[in-house]
Order: C-alpha cells, then structure tokens, then sequence
C-alpha cells in the first residue's frame, strides 16, 4: 500500500473481526447483501453524520470527523469526536461510535473505536485512554478503555486485514456455523458448500495416501 486511497477503511474492520472471509467477499469481491439489520446501521450512520460541530460549556462536540494514520495505513470517519477542555487547559479527545444492535462480548466494536484512537493520536498529537459506542438498540453507552490489550488487538486485526488484502484471496469459511448462521452474507458465502466440497476433498486425499502406501508394501 503507498497512497491513502490504498489505506484500509476503519469500517472495515468490524467485518474482519467477525470473520475474515467476510471481510474478503466486502472489500474484495464487493459483495453485498442489504437486509434490515445492515440498512438500519446505514441509516442510523447518515443521520448522526452531519459534518457538524457543537460548543457547550468546555465541551465541543465535532460530528463526522474524517480520520488517517499514515503510521497504521488506515482511513476513516468517525460519527462523534467529543473535545473536552480539562482544568489545567489540556484537552481531552473522546470517540464515540453509533451502532444499531446491542453491546457484545467479543471485541468486533470495541476494535472500530480503537483504530478511530490511533488515528486522533497521530493527527492531534495526544493520547486517546477511553472512547464509548452508543447502542441504538439497548439506548445506551458503553465505555471503551483503550488499554495495552485492545490496542494490540487492533493493531493484529488492522495486519490481518491488510495481509489479505495484498495477497487479493479470499479466505476459506470460518468453523463457527452459529456466526455464520447471524452473518448477512451467507447467501452469497454458501459456507456450507465450501465445507461439503472440502470434506469430500480430504476423504479423497486420503484414499489416495493410502493407496500410494499399500503400493509401498
Ligand atoms: S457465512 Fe460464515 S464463513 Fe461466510 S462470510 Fe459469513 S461468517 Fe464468514
């Protein structure tokens, strides 16, 4: 990757996260398959994305801030950079990521505002300690701690994503069928004929490593 247009998207993310042939069938193939949930988060996304900046007290609120990392190679926009001026004048910097569904265990979120993070980092010279995702679903935040693990996580997925990128293939299905059963683009995936074709591949195989050994005898 040398120019920005060739950065890794920061949305993008999340998708890697939750599996990394569905990050490949997006971003490489294109593929897309619009359902309620997906389009509810577009919606939700174009609404708070307003481009606009607020001031209320020593809070400043700026909406659908554009975001890079030269260092990480990754690009973006963020719905809300929440700006708070502290009592010694330094100022605070606070991601804040909409989501339509509900807080989750795994850190397939948490990774987005991290990598939104690294970005304000570098761009503002600061450090970024904690960020929050919004929950449409629930109405509620849950906090972010950007702490040593989620960083190292971040920055796993953000080379993850970039490795399959390069090499411009397409990963094999994952083995957790229940994510597969929540995933968005199963029609177009077929998981469950990759697996057929690949099993059928190994008993092949290995009928004919046991040929090849009976031949030996
Ligand atoms: S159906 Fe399963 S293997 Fe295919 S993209 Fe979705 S999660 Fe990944």
């Amino acid at each position: 990757m040398e120019s920005s247009n060739d950065y890794l998207m920061i949305s993008a993310l999340q998708h890697y996260a939750f599996c990394s042939r569905q990050f490949a069938l997006i971003h490489l193939e294109q593929a897309w398959e619009e359902n309620r949930f997906t389009a509810e988060g577009r919606l939700l996304h174009e609404r708070v994305d307003s481009g606009t900046s607020e001031q209320r007290g020593k809070l400043r609120s700026e909406r659908g801030v554009l975001l890079v990392s030269n260092q990480h190679q990754i690009k973006g926009k963020m719905d809300l950079l929440e700006i708070e001026k502290l009592a010694d004048d330094s100022l605070r910097y606070f991601p804040v990521e909409y989501k339509r569904g509900k807080p989750k265990t795994a850190d397939w979120d948490r990774v987005q505002v991290c990598a939104q993070a690294l970005c304000i980092e570098e761009m503002r010279n600061t450090r970024v300690t904690e960020g929050a995702i919004w929950y449409w679903e629930v109405r509620k935040r849950e906090l972010v701690v950007i702490d040593d693990t989620l960083r190292a996580n971040t920055l796993a997925m953000i080379t993850g994503a970039q490795a399959i990128w390069a090499s411009a293939k397409t990963p094999a299905p994952i083995a957790d069928e229940s994510r597969c059963r929540a995933c968005s683009l199963i029609d177009i995936c077929q998981p469950e004929a990759f697996r057929k074709d690949h099993s059928q591949q190994y008993v092949t195989d290995l009928f004919s490593k046991e040929s090849v050994i009976n031949d030996d005898l």
